[in-house]
């Protein structure tokens, strides 16, 4: 080969070698140095249209909110290619006609360079920010070869929107935009962008707000330029020139402060919520007017969600009455409180009930004392009712129809749905609870019983309300039938009850709602949830000092703020109701019991059921007995007379009823005591002893020994009743009235006999102890 050709390879060989190496190089030292690119934004919270309602300083208190690709706008990417770098589209990171200039004065004027920073050189800086040397520039380079390497042009672009300083401790333009202007970058003029965008040239003299003459001869020198250089039109330059600066430096939002919280601590940049800020707006003031109204019973706060069913959004959500007062605990949550109930959650046992196919609305109820086990639950007012159906007993909210449909239903059935439903509680609790939960013994917050009630509202079928627009997608859960459900609906929106608020008056304009209120022991919580095809509004009003107050009731308290929030948001509503689905059907019950009737039954009623699932038992409330002419004796087949006798038909009353009319002194046709010369021992009918409760223990003070009640049912033939203690005769009494003994310490057999030869024997264990 000549020379020539040896000299050509050589040359293309060691360039080769050059490249690579510097290639290797910067490979190595990128690896060698990782980019710091973690940046720590400031968390914001936006409504449901991306309107920031709150923000959060970041650690190093500074407002650095993320700028996301569709705040940028043409007009604000156009402008700030323009001023700052208007090769970055074709550059590498570096420009290097711009290096080879400043590298020139450099050497001619001996001074530092200032200028010919790209804009990813300019994101380098701030990513690292150090004194401007040579060397640091130097770095600042390999930096930016970094970012250009890592990321997208328009992904640098955003680095560079969200990083530069605009004056104190605001970075980025999201920031800048919202506290200079009050708005989004998007919506930001050509002017405004102008303006902020020489702020970083100096920051600390060019101030919005108290330089504003100076930073608008600035910003027209720019548009003026920009006008020469043709990159806008010069209507738009011309515009822009008129354009008046006033703005400055305004506060960040800091509306919905325990929503915002709560969503901060579940982490993001950015939270967009499904709060609707109009509702928002309108429900926050209706609640601090009403908590104003309330102060004067000693009630101080409140707390509000409103869910939009058909999307099963939360688009209100009020923690307290007033965030910024300290003395009532404005701060606390009191939507996320875990709080006791009430009787909010019997709605749903109801259903439940229903579903399982134990009852029907016209079912008919004792309301009557009971004990199970020492428990004993009382009624709101203290009061019994007898018989009641269930419908009475869900819109009167009586304690002791729904203690027994728990019973019935079975408390585990009740968790499960309740943790179906994200009651997190009552999960946790759920070995712990007991037949009182039914009646508000258990902890539950307005956000999950909100949320139970809007399934009412979508026929069963309960999703997870989301308070963000990434929850949206929520599994379905059917926790009722929709035949259950428009049952519970029903029997929730009639009017006349006794929970209705008083001195409300109502107005025509208020949509149909169903609702139920509840009251927590102490009366600490006053609660009321409604509802109707669009919304669902749920109500807490109490004092978060734990404080209760004689007057507060969900009725009276809660009710009324709940109406007016409802009169508010879906004023003149022309949504219809829920229609009777196709699996509730409606059939003739015996009025007495709400069984199926039989020839024997008087009086009926329509009743709503479900189809192969309602219970279809025939209504057997009478028996027909053989009774002597005057009516004073009753006989079997085995002792009646040949004569001189009628067949007469009496209503069945269970013993605990009989017992119940007996002490109210209410008449019932009763039916004449057996004959006493019948020899047969009767096998039914066996007396029931409800006092002492089988297989307990019971604890007797040493000092001060309160003797024990016994207490028994019995059936209508009897008169009198025997007791034994230890299979030693006690008392005879008359049947229905109760006794008292003082027993030995440990096992004590008791057994109670009628006068018929029916025994019943119970076993309870006695300690004494120092009380
Ligand atoms: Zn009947
Ligand atoms: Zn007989």
């Amino acid at each position: 080969m000549t020379i020539k050709k040896f000299i050509q390879k050589s040359i293309i060989r060691k360039t080769l070698i050059t490249i690579l190496s510097i290639g290797i190089l910067l490979i190595s030292l990128s690896i060698a140095f990782p980019l710091p690119d973690k940046i720590e934004y400031s968390t914001i919270i936006t409504d449901n249209k991306q309107q920031v309602i709150h923000a959060y300083l970041t650690s190093d208190q500074k407002w650095r909110m993320r700028t996301e690709a569709a705040d940028i706008s043409p007009l604000l990417r156009k402008t700030i290619i323009e001023k700052e770098d208007k090769y970055f589209y074709y550059h590498p990171g570096i420009n290097p006609l711009s290096v080879i200039r400043a590298v020139a004065k450099n050497i001619f004027h001996f001074k530092r360079t200032s200028g010919a920073s790209t804009i990813t050189m300019q994101v380098a800086r701030a990513l690292e920010p150090k004194q401007r040397t040579l060397f640091n520039k130097t770095r600042e380079m390999f930096r930016a070869l970094q970012l250009e390497w890592k990321y997208s042009k328009e992904e640098i672009l955003q680095l560079y929107l969200n990083l530069v300083p605009y004056g104190g401790n605001i970075e980025g333009v999201k920031s800048a935009s919202l506290l200079y202007f009050n708005k989004s970058p998007d919506h930001l003029s050509l002017a405004e962008i102008m303006a902020l965008s020489i702020i970083p040239n100096r920051p600390s003299s060019l101030v919005i707000g108290k330089s504003n003459a100076h930073i608008l001869v600035e910003r027209n020198k720019w548009l003026r330029r920009f006008a020469r250089e043709k990159v806008f039109t010069d209507k738009e330059i011309e515009d822009a020139l008129h354009e008046p600066l006033t703005a400055s430096r305004g506060s960040a939002p800091r509306l919905l402060p325990q929503l915002s919280y709560k969503l901060k601590k579940q982490g993001g940049d950015i939270i967009n919520t499904n709060i609707e800020l109009n509702t928002q707006l309108k429900v926050e003031k209706l609640v601090q007017d009403y908590v104003r109204f309330l102060y004067f019973k000693n009630i101080r706060n409140a707390a509000v969600i409103v869910i939009d069913n058909s999307l099963h959004k939360v688009i209100s959500y009020v923690g307290s009455a007033n965030f910024l007062d300290t003395i009532d605990g404005g701060q606390v949550n009191g939507a996320a409180a875990i709080r006791q109930p009430g009787s909010t959650l019997k709605p749903l046992l109801y259903g439940l009930a229903i579903d399982a196919g134990l009852m029907t609305p016209q079912s008919v109820m004792t309301d009557i004392a009971v004990n199970y086990n020492g428990y004993a639950p009382e009624n709101y007012d203290k009061k019994f009712n007898g018989y009641v159906t269930l419908e009475y007993a869900l819109e009167h909210s009586l304690n002791i129809p729904a203690v027994k449909t728990l019973r019935a239903t079975g408390k585990n059935t009740l968790v499960q749905k309740l943790a179906d439903c994200d009651f997190d509680q009552i999960k946790k609790d759920q070995s712990r609870l007991g037949l009182s939960m039914i009646l508000g013994g258990c902890g539950a917050s307005l956000e999950e019983l909100t949320g139970l009630y809007s399934s009412f509202a979508r026929e069963g079928v309960y999703i997870k309300p989301a308070f963000t627009k990434s929850d949206i997608d929520q599994p379905k859960k059917r926790i009722l039938s929709t035949a259950a459900t428009f049952m519970i609906n029903d029997i929730l929106s009639k009017i006349n009850r006794p929970d209705f608020p008083v001195n409300w008056q109502s107005t025509e304009r208020m949509p149909k709602i169903a609702w139920k209120t509840g009251t927590s022991y102490g009366r600490r919580d006053a609660w009321s949830i409604g509802y109707n095809k669009k919304f669902t509004v749920g109500i807490w009003t109490g004092n978060f000092s734990g404080l209760g107050i004689p007057e507060l009731s969900g009725a009276n308290t809660a009710t009324p703020l709940l109406f007016k929030i409802f009169n508010s948001i879906d004023y003149d509503s022309d949504e219809e109701w829920f229609q009777q689905p196709k699996n509730c059907d409606t059939r003739i019950v015996c009025a007495e019991t709400g069984l199926i009737p039989s020839e024997d039954c008087k009086e009926v009623r329509m009743d709503y059921f479900i189809p192969l699932v309602s219970s279809i038992v025939k209504c057997n409330n009478s028996e027909e007995v053989i009774v002597s002419a005057d009516n004073k004796i009753s006989y079997c087949k085995n002792c009646m007379p040949e004569n001189g006798y009628r067949k007469r038909v009496f209503k069945i009353i269970a013993p605990e009823m009989q017992a119940y009319f007996a002490e109210r002194k209410i008449a019932y046709d009763k039916i004449p005591p057996h004959n006493s010369d019948c020899e047969k021992i009767f096998h039914e009918g066996v007396p029931q002893i409800i006092f002492p409760s089988d297989n307990s223990e019971y604890l007797i003070s040493k000092k001060n020994a309160e003797p024990l009640q016994l207490v028994c049912n019995v059936s209508s033939d009897v008169n009198k009743v025997f007791w034994y203690i230890d299979n030693k005769f006690y008392k005879s009494t008359p049947a229905g009235t109760k006794q008292f003994f003082i027993p030995a310490e440990g096992p004590v057999k008791i057994s109670c006999t009628d006068d018929k030869g029916r025994n019943k024997d119970i076993r309870i264990t006695v300690r004494y102890v120092n009380l």
